[in-house]
């Protein structure tokens, strides 16, 4: 059986630096990319926060520069997805595509990142890359001039409004309660755009379209009382589910599924395995975040692998 010393499960930013910070610090890191290998940014288009890219860079881009430089110091970076994992003692056992292979890890590092929700509707699924949407900066450049509406009333939701409202030349805002969940601030950008019209108290109950993608949404409203909205984009903006569901049971998960590690570290409860980026941030959600995450878990499992 093959025995590693720090295995790495997931490939967005917080899982590559957290590669490269291992293989710099010796303990030969191998990192399973994982069903989405570069994770969400490479559904993104331009990142123009990330600090560095003056001009700003493409997520694939950010992603692929991420993982030369962590295999430049020597980070065993492979295509797979890790099935199983057995934590209940050391070294952990953990299985490779449903069998095909298992390793023996000393430590693990959990970075599996976090995963677009949708509403679960048969006619979403139907036009899903038809129209239908998790994410307004990638493809909101198609409906310039268009039509769209999101679905969501937090701080994302009213962000993709906004982006698509300088695009597009009218989005509705879908919210099922009577406020929005935003801050003020995101509130307010929300309110004092003239293209936005929010729907508050409202549900989808259909996606409509046909052979061309999507034509418009079936909404009802807290009353009872059906609309149809004629749009060209459905975009969703519910939130994110983490991918923790191979360590629920064994890991410390909070009621959404993080994982939770001790305050500022990226310890979880079980010794030796360490979390980092979105799977255990359901706040700030950003590249830098993840990937400062990334540094401290792997400094952290730098430690305790020199304490063995
Ligand atoms: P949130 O969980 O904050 O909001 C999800 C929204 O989707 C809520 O309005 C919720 O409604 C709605 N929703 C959930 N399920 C459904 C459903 N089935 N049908 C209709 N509506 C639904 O998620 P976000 O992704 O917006 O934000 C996550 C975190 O990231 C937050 O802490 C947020 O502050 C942060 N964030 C910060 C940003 C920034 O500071 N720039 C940008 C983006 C996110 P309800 O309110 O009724 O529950």
């Amino acid at each position: 059986m093959e025995k590693v010393k720090c295995l790495i499960i997931g490939s967005g930013p917080a899982g590559f630096t957290a590669a490269i910070y291992a293989s710099r610090a010796n303990i030969a890191p191998v990192l399973y990319e994982g069903i989405e290998p570069g994770g969400q940014l490479t559904t993104t288009t331009e990142i123009d926060n990330f600090p560095g890219y003056p001009q700003g860079v493409t997520g694939s881009d950010m992603m692929a520069d991420l993982k030369v430089q962590a295999e430049r110091f020597g980070a065993d970076v492979r295509s797979g997805i890790i099935t199983e994992v057995d934590l209940s003692q050391r070294p952990f056992k953990v299985t490779v595509n449903g069998g095909e292979s298992v390793i023996e890890a000393e430590s693990i590092i959990i970075s599996t990142g976090a995963t677009a929700r949708y509403l679960g509707l048969e006619s979403e699924s139907k036009f899903r890359g038809m129209g239908v949407s998790a994410c307004a900066t990638c493809d909101g450049f198609f409906y310039r001039k268009k039509i769209v509406s999101v679905v969501g009333g937090g701080d994302t939701a009213c962000e993709e409004a906004t982006y698509l409202a300088s695009l597009c030349s009218k989005v509705y805002l879908i919210v099922r309660k009577d406020f929005l969940r935003a801050s003020k601030a995101m509130q307010e950008r929300v309110f004092n755009t003239a293209n936005i019209e929010v729907l508050f108290n409202h549900n989808t109950l259909e996606v409509l379209g046909d052979d061309d993608g999507v034509t418009g949404a079936l909404l009802v409203d807290n009353e009872g009382v059906n609309k149809t909205i004629d749009i060209d984009g459905f975009f969703l903006a519910i939130g994110h589910t983490p991918n923790t569901s191979l360590f629920k049971g064994v890991l410390e998960l909070d009621a959404e599924g993080y994982i939770i590690t001790k305050p500022g570290r990226s310890l979880t409860n079980i010794e030796g395995v360490f979390a980092a980026g979105d799977v255990k941030d359901s706040h700030y959600r950003q590249a830098i975040t993840a990937a400062g995450s990334g540094c401290i878990a792997a400094m952290d499992c730098e430690r305790y692998l020199s304490s063995l």
